[in-house]
């Protein structure tokens, strides 16, 4: 029977005595039609294998079972134990790993559990504290554990922060850093009041596309570097932000200069793809 139900899940937190622990960022799902559609959306099929962070009480996993190939679920707490024995013990495609997935070894959970050709898929209603840590994660991992897409909820602003428009106030760093490594979509838009205990915040799931043979910069630490000063003091021009890099207005403006890059432009109006350039030319001029 479905898990995510209003009175499925009252029963069940009744039944085992549990109250969501808000430091663990617990709003469990109890629409099921929403369920569905994160399963859809992920295009989860029958030989699709899904890692799956935060299950909670079972209310996606419950669906991610029935139409996946195979379901590794990573949950912190171990509360959960005897109600995910209870609420998946129709399925046999399911295992439940206790631990805390940003310690997690990713390359050994998936070497684990999964065979060596599977392609992944991450589908997740994410525990909102550590939404960032835990895609940079992902992005990071993605080519080692074979990663093709990722499906996560989260709440609003960050999920319009992963994937803003070039030009507008939400874009940022991270935006960059999400397209450096992925084509994100907006998929799902979602209510507070579809959860209990309801969040403060509305949600909305984002699919990430990864990307597998992106165009790398020559020095990866030193695109990751600019990208972070670049954004440092967002309104501030790239002027004066570069220039604390190389405490130099005048060599700065030459850099900029030969990028083809206005003087007076923000980080916000750049590309990933003038970043990359940018910490090209600084690495070649550097060696
Ligand atoms: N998937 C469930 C619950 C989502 S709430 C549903 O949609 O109803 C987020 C879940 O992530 C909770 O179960 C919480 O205990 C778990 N969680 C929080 N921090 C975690 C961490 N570091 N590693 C693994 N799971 C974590």
């Amino acid at each position: 029977m479905d898990v995510a139900t209003k009175t499925k899940t009252h029963e069940i937190l009744d039944k085992y005595d549990l109250l969501a622990k808000k430091s663990f960022g617990q709003n469990f799902l109890i629409d099921n039609n929403i369920v569905r559609n994160i399963v859809k959306e992920a295009q989860v099929d029958k030989d699709t294998c899904v890692i799956e962070i935060g299950p909670g009480i079972g209310g996606l996993t419950y669906e991610l079972a029935k139409h996946a190939k195979k379901v590794v679920a990573i949950e912190i707490d171990n509360r959960m134990k005897p109600v995910l024995e209870d609420t998946l013990s129709e399925y046999d495609n399911v295992d439940i790993v206790f631990d805390d997935f940003l310690k997690i070894d990713l390359v050994s959970l998936v070497n684990e559990h999964f065979d060596k050709d599977d392609q992944i898929v991450v589908v997740a209603n994410l525990p909102y504290y550590i939404t960032t840590a835990i895609l940079i994660k992902l992005f990071e991992h993605q080519s080692q554990i074979n990663l093709i897409r990722i499906s996560a909820m989260m709440q609003r602003e960050v999920g319009l922060r992963l994937s803003a428009k070039k030009d507008t106030k939400d874009y940022n760093s991270l935006t960059i850093l999400t397209q450096y490594y992925s084509k994100p979509k907006l998929a799902i838009k979602v209510p507070k009041s579809v959860f209990i205990p309801a969040p403060k915040v509305d949600s909305v799931v984002v699919s990430f596309e990864l990307i597998k043979d992106q165009e790398k910069p020559v020095n990866e630490k030193l695109f990751f570097t600019l990208l972070r000063l670049l954004f440092k003091q967002r309104r501030k021009t790239i002027l004066n932000n570069l220039n604390e890099y190389y405490h130099d207005k005048e060599k700065t403006t030459k850099v900029l200069n030969a990028l083809e890059l206005d003087t007076k432009l923000r980080a916000e109006n750049l590309t990933l793809d003038d970043i990359i350039e940018m910490a090209n030319y600084i690495d070649r001029e550097e060696s």
